[in-house]
């Protein structure tokens, strides 16, 4: 099926190779196309709902260390939203934090294979079994990757999210939900998704998302340097201003059609990029997150520096220097749900540095860059 102008209509032939390749590689049952990521999310919230026991408020479990995007598409969907806290080596939730955060409520748990990395999710799944909750792997970091046993990122849970959108593997535009059960699918089949918003014009669309992304920076920089104790309550007055941000369409189905086939190519050229970091990085006051070689696919190289005074001021001379260097996510949890404490996030948050690795830079360039983190690197290490 595919999401277009608000009515789910029967999947386009452009893309049933992409469909069928998908169904196959995941084991899914089926395939739900649409514009966003963050549209697939709130219909995965949607199933937990129907395929779970009824709750007055249902829960959701999403890392704390991602992107906004899970957390408020569980809120839009009416959840409360929990955090699980991260191992600080990786930045990924595991069994014992998601665990922590268990309620009677819980209906929804998000794994996010961060940065391209993945991580064994079968205890994760067992547990989820157990407790009749769903399981969404969020694979918007890391498609085309492989779970540690072999299989595709992907297929560690029982709904598998895509986004497509500018800054992901393909950037073509769009985003997919893999269903991997029956009683998904049949929840699917028997009531149909009713969305709780309704779809913007692109404009708006486009204002509203820079404006939630100058919030986010302009938020993350009061804790940043703790010039303001509690965020949520300016996030959480605000937060419906945005809803009109998660539902999407798929306008171009062609388009990721077509992108389709360019992805191992796309991966293979991120691990070349990888491999030059990894090489050119090897020694430093700083820890390599090296969890791409085993999953194959690196969207962001990244690294945890020993020196999280001087974080900001490193990235800022990288800058200078005229690379792309950023500190992807603040814990989500200091925006939405404080209570959930999650020193380990915040441990990762303060070191985390991101580099690129995507098709607009070169070989040269990631030599070039990785010399300026290493002098600066150097610089602000002894500066502690
Ligand atoms: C980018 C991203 C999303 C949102 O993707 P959209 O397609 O922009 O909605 C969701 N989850 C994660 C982990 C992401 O990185």
């Amino acid at each position: 099926m595919i999401l277009q102008k608000e009515r789910l209509l029967p999947t386009p032939p452009e893309l049933w190779p992409a469909e069928d390749e998908l169904r196959a590689a995941l084991n899914g049952s089926s395939v739900f196309w649409c514009g966003r990521a963050a549209t697939a999310l709130l219909w995965a919230y949607e199933i937990a709902r129907l395929v779970g026991d009824s709750v007055d408020i249902p829960e959701a479990i999403v890392p704390a260390i991602s992107c906004l995007t899970p957390a408020n598409a569980a809120s839009l969907a009416g959840y409360r939203v929990r955090f699980a806290d991260v191992d600080p080596q990786t930045g990924l939730v595991t069994l014992d934090t998601v665990r922590e955060r268990w309620t009677p409520a819980t209906r929804a748990v998000v794994f996010v294979d961060l940065f391209g990395q993945t991580a064994d999710l079968n205890p994760l799944a067992a547990w989820c079994r157990e407790n009749n909750l769903l399981l969404i792997e969020d694979v918007a970091q890391a498609q085309g990757a492989r779970l540690p046993g072999g299989l595709p990122a992907g297929s560690g849970g029982e709904v598998a999210v895509f986004s497509f959108n500018p800054t992901k593997i393909l950037e073509c535009g769009g985003g997919a939900l893999v269903a991997r059960s029956a009683r998904v699918r049949e929840a699917l089949d028997c009531s149909p998704i009713s969305l709780p918003v309704s779809e913007i014009d692109s404009q708006s669309a486009v204002l509203l998302s820079e404006s939630a992304g100058k919030l986010h920076r302009a938020l993350v920089a009061l804790r940043r340097i703790e010039a303001a104790p509690n965020i949520a309550a300016a996030y959480l007055r605000l937060q419906a201003a945005y809803c009109g941000l998660y539902l999407r369409s798929l306008h171009r189905p062609v388009k990721l059609a077509s992108a389709w086939a360019s992805l191992p190519r796309l991966i293979e050229a991120r691990a070349r990029r990888a491999e030059v970091y990894a090489s050119r990085l090897s020694g430093g006051p700083w820890r390599l997150l090296d969890g791409w070689r085993s999953s194959g696919v690196c969207w962001r190289y990244s690294l945890l520096v020993d020196f999280p005074e001087h974080l900001m001021s490193l990235s800022e001379a990288v800058r200078r220097d005229g690379f792309h260097v950023s500190n992807l996510y603040w814990p989500v949890n200091e925006f939405i749900n404080p209570l959930d404490h999650c020193p380990h996030a915040e441990y990762f948050a303060r070191r985390i540095v991101n580099l690129w690795t995507e098709e607009a830079v070169s070989v040269d360039w990631v030599e070039k860059c990785c010399s300026s983190v290493a002098a600066h690197a150097l610089r602000y290490s002894r500066t502690v």
